[in-house]
């Protein structure tokens, strides 16, 4: 069945203002309800106008309808979300057949003509935020405020830029494309260039009366605070998404989302790569020979370490599962522990004895290069 022309449904003229449209409307809809009205067909004429009424009653949507009919209408949600409707500069009313083809040839990648409508929803624009944290916040994960101004959706006019009960009206300049082509004489000859209507500056639309809070925009900059996750075991670089976060989309489009990017300061303790904590532990001479049970810090806290005798400068002992947390999922990376040993820069004389009596002890067993550190020793502390 033939769609009946919106403003004949209404009994409306093309100029009406916003209260003639909500006016007939009313007095249509009490007409055809379906709870008052028990008379055959009723309920689809009170469904036709109620359809009638929401694009007409809505700036946005007046525009689309008016400029592309019923087209423009039935495209909604038909070209998948996020993609708007798409038209040609200099495009106005006609055989809606023709648009459609144009649609498959832009979406066959014909590109450079391609054209979006400007008064179609856009959707807002992701923002970036760097969150810095100290390096245990990460290894613990914890909650943090962040505020940061974005834009918002005017909530004087609710987003379209127009003073309380007045609305948009298509640019007759371009006929609501936001795009007009200037002809140019050229080397070349007669040139024809696009370029953005001048009156409406690409908008599409002429806003007559302005929003006095966001001067005709329909977004406004806020400040937007909200709580964001520091999941333990965030690494530095890593990103998450916070959606609608973002910024206020125009014509009615979507919030854009918010990215939290992780900057993780260094920590003096520990070095990190990917699930695997890196340290240090500075043991004497006395305990790498002897062995000894010490403690060392993990980002979980103190853990016992068994230091075998014999053990070398650099020996690296691995303490498993007392890394970092796994982000997805239960358990740890692991802790690697390397050992220094310490060689003591000032000896009292016990002290010197002993080590004197240790190379006595150690006889001709000692390897040839110990030999030399030891004759070296002995000639130091004689
Ligand atoms: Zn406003
Ligand atoms: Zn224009």
């Amino acid at each position: 069945m033939a769609q009946r022309d919106y403003y004949d449904v209404l009994g409306v003229s093309r100029d009406a203002s916003d209260a003639e449209i909500s006016k007939a409307y009313r007095k249509l809809a009490k007409k055809y309800h379906p709870d008052l009205n028990h008379e055959p067909g009723a309920e689809e004429k009170y469904k036709e106008v109620t359809e009638a009424y929401e694009v007409l009653h809505d700036p946005q949507k007046r525009s689309q309808y008016d400029q592309f009919g019923q087209a423009g209408m039935n495209g909604q949600g038909g070209f998948g979300a996020g993609q708007g409707y798409y038209g040609q500069g200099g495009f106005s009313g006609g055989d809606f057949s023709d648009i459609f083809s144009e649609f498959s040839d832009l979406f066959g990648g014909g590109g450079s003509r391609q054209r979006v409508d400007p008064t179609a929803p856009r959707r807002g624009q992701d923002l970036d935020y760097t969150l810095t944290i100290d390096f245990m916040d990460a290894m613990t994960g914890k909650k943090k405020q962040v505020s940061y101004t974005r834009k918002e959706t005017c909530d004087v006019c609710g987003g379209n830029g127009c003073e309380r009960g007045t609305h948009p009206i298509t640019c007759d300049k371009c006929h609501g494309s936001g795009r007009m082509t200037i002809t140019r004489q050229s080397m070349l000859g007669v040139v024809q260039q696009q370029t953005t209507c001048d009156k409406c500056h690409g908008r599409g639309v002429i806003i007559e009366h302005p929003c006095a809070n966001c001067h005709g925009e329909g977004r406004i900059d806020r400040k937007n605070a909200i709580e964001v996750d520091v999941p333990a075991g965030i690494d530095n670089g890593q990103s998450l998404r916070y959606p609608g976060q973002g910024e206020a989309g125009v014509n009615g489009g979507e919030y854009g989302d918010l990215y939290i990017t992780y900057r993780i300061r260094p920590s003096k303790d520990f070095e990190r790569k990917g699930t695997t904590i890196y340290s240090h532990v500075t043991i004497s001479f006395a305990q790498a020979a002897l062995g000894d049970e010490i403690k060392v810090k993990t980002v979980h806290g103190d853990h016992d370490l068994k230091i075998p005798a014999g053990t070398q400068p650099e020996a690296k002992f691995t303490l498993r599962g007392e890394g970092v947390p796994y982000l997805r999922g239960n358990g740890n990376g692991d802790h690697q522990v390397t050992v220094d040993v310490a060689i003591p820069k000032k000896l009292n004389e016990g002290q010197k004895k002993a080590l004197t009596d240790y190379v006595k002890a150690s006889g001709d067993s000692i390897s040839p290069q110990e030999k030399n550190f030891f004759e070296r020793l002995r000639d130091k502390l004689s």
